[in-house]
């Protein structure tokens, strides 16, 4: 029922009835941790981190149903299920302890099977919507990431580009970006076949990532297209980052089942300036030297 580990906090100011539930608990190996007021409680609160509390309601300065409701307006602790324990037992009471926030309550004189089957029910519920939270978390990061190369996606890369517009629109940081697009990608697919340009993509966002700084962000922006955040970087340094990622692409040493396979990449790199101050114009200005760059018979890296 219990893997010994969950920690229930008992919160009453009669020790006698602290003591009862201690004795229960702590036989079916539950860690308890006690204080004797409402206030105490709220103190111990955020350093124990229990799975639940057992809240008395009559204590005097503040009651279970103050300590209950200040936990529940607080966002670290507004998790921890309640559950009362008092000799309160007129419906009002009840409907105010489930008001204030609470998970259950119980009434005494109580059966110890009862306190037990409802505290394991309370700490069943905590861990599985602990469960659905990390579920979610891993689901939203995944849905960032693009699952050939792990870098972020065009979804991840476009919240980051949304970010740096309001931090340029509010203390005028702009930023540089580099598009880059590897070259006659379509001829690496037809001639080595499609897992070694799933290997060449691979690669090259390995390489792109090694060449950027931590606040830079590499992204997969399409196909065999990469996109390249440097914030708070001159136009004349960003070329300097994208022309070294360009020159040891040509230089790394694809190889595919013992096929070398040579790859280059074209890139154009646009930053934030008086005509061109939104991030779609940005992109669409790098795309066009993108485009330029192909022209001009690819391998290079072409500047505003
Ligand atoms: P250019 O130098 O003008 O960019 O020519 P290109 O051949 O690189 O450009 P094109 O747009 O004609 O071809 C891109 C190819 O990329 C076509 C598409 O099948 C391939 N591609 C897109 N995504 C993937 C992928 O995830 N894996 C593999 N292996 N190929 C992909
Ligand atoms: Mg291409
Ligand atoms: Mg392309």
């Amino acid at each position: 029922m219990n893997d010994g580990k969950s920690k229930i906090l008992i919160v009453d100011d009669i020790s006698a009835n602290v003591d009862v539930l201690r004795a229960i608990l702590e036989r079916k190996g539950y860690q308890i941790c006690m204080a004797p007021s409402g206030e105490i409680a709220l103190k111990i609160l955020p350093e124990i981190e229990p799975d639940l509390v057992l809240l008395g309601v009559t204590m005097p300065e503040m009651d279970g149903f103050e300590v209950c409701q200040k936990m529940k307006e607080n966002p670290d602790l507004a998790d921890i299920p309640v559950i009362f324990v008092t000799g309160k037992v007129a419906t009002e009471d009840i409907v105010r302890g489930f008001n204030v926030g609470g998970s259950d309550y119980v009434s005494k004189p109580f059966q110890y099977e009862e306190i037990l089957a409802r505290v394991s029910s309370q700490i069943k519920i905590r861990e599985l919507i602990q469960e659905k939270e990390a579920l979610i978390k891993e689901l939203d990061s995944l849905s960032r990431i693009d699952p050939l190369t792990k870098l972020s996606n065009r979804r991840d890369v476009k919240e980051i580009l949304s970010y740096e517009q309001s931090r340029f629109e509010r203390y005028g940081k702009g930023l540089t970006i580099g598009l880059g697009d590897i070259d006659f990608f379509k001829k690496i697919n037809d001639q080595y076949g499609h897992d070694a340009g799933d290997y060449v993509l691979k690669e090259v966002a390995v390489i792109l990532k090694k060449n950027i700084r931590k606040v830079d962000s590499v992204a997969r922006w399409g196909g065999e297209e990469f996109l390249i955040v440097l914030p708070d970087t001159t136009l004349n340094g960003a070329a300097k980052v994208i022309e070294k990622i360009r020159s040891s692409i040509e230089s790394f040493n694809f190889e595919f089942n013992q096929e070398k396979i040579k790859v280059t990449m074209s890139f154009g790199v646009a930053c934030h300036a008086n005509e061109c101050n939104q991030m779609e114009s940005i992109i669409k200005l790098a795309d066009d030297l993108l485009y330029k760059a192909k022209e001009q018979g690819r391998n290079r890296v072409i500047t505003m």
